[in-house]
């Protein structure tokens, strides 16, 4: 099933970039409003799995509410592997600015990524994988291009 197709009956969610090309009411013409959660490539961090967990159990008395949730990375990304902004990048600059945490600035993960599909499948499998998370919760995996404004599905749960 797409993620434009799920019933109304459960709660849904997309996880996308905070880029303004990345916007999420534009991606599907949905007759409902799903929960966005939005961060510096749509990743699939720990508080966005925070998100999914809370949305999950805080409705229907704990009865998991949750039914979908689309991941959606997009093309020409900042946190595509450039010149300018690897991990190794920006942790330079983090660095510069906090030499004294030199060392916790080393552990960090920023998300950048040097495959879009890939991107969005290593988080498809994060979610899918969290074991806080429902079972029967549905995963999706999309790649938003910015160049069209075509939304395309990398990954769907069967
Ligand atoms: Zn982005």
């Amino acid at each position: 099933m797409r993620f434009s197709e799920f019933p109304n009956s459960k709660a849904m969610m997309i996880l996308t970039c905070m880029d303004p090309r990345s916007n999420p009411y534009e991606f599907w013409n949905l007759p409902f409003g799903p929960a966005i959660t939005r961060n510096a490539g749509g990743r699939a961090t720990e508080d966005a799995l925070r998100s999914m967990r809370v949305l999950s159990t805080i409705m229907a008395n704990g009865e998991n509410t949750l039914g979908a949730v689309a991941v959606v990375h997009h093309t020409d990304c900042g946190l595509h592997h450039g010149p300018n902004f690897s991990d190794e990048f920006i942790k330079g600059r983090l660095a510069d600015r906090a030499p004294e945490l030199a060392k916790e600035v080393e552990k960090m993960e920023l998300g950048s990524f040097a495959d879009v599909e890939a991107s969005v499948l290593e988080d498809v499998a994060i979610i899918k994988n969290d074991p806080y998370l429902p079972k029967d919760l549905d995963v999706l995996g999309y790649v938003h291009d910015t160049a069209t404004g075509k939304t395309r599905e990398v990954f769907r749960s069967e």
